[in-house]
């Protein structure tokens, strides 16, 4: 028998939220957390949550700006703003998996 555990996560993946209709297939159907560039370049990316059952996603761009509520401007680092654009798709994938129903297409081999 398959359990989630033993779904082999696809590349680039940091984090799985296997859905509702997930529990149903093995953990397949999942919510699945990317992220466009490392963490460590001088350049802001994307985190990207991806529904595999709906194909709905969310996209979180790392904000190194900082706006403060007197007016003024700060900067966090790429590293920074990757882990709070991480915390942000974390809570969308975990609400997401949390009511989705679609099921992930099977795949023929
Ligand atoms: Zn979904």
């Amino acid at each position: 028998m398959t359990t989630a555990s033993q779904t082999a996560w696809p590349e680039g993946v940091i984090a799985r939220y296997v859905t509702i209709a997930g529990t149903a297939d093995g953990g397949r159907t999942a919510v699945e957390l990317t992220e466009t560039g490392l963490r460590d370049s001088e350049w802001a990316h994307t985190t990207i949550a991806k529904c595999t059952g709906c194909h709905e996603e969310q996209r979180e761009g790392w904000q190194t700006t900082v706006y403060y509520f007197s007016g003024t401007e700060g900067e966090r680092t790429v590293r920074e703003a990757a882990e709070l654009a991480e915390f942000r798709s974390r809570e969308w994938a975990q609400a997401h998996a949390a009511k989705c129903r679609a099921m992930a297409r099977p795949e023929s081999d």
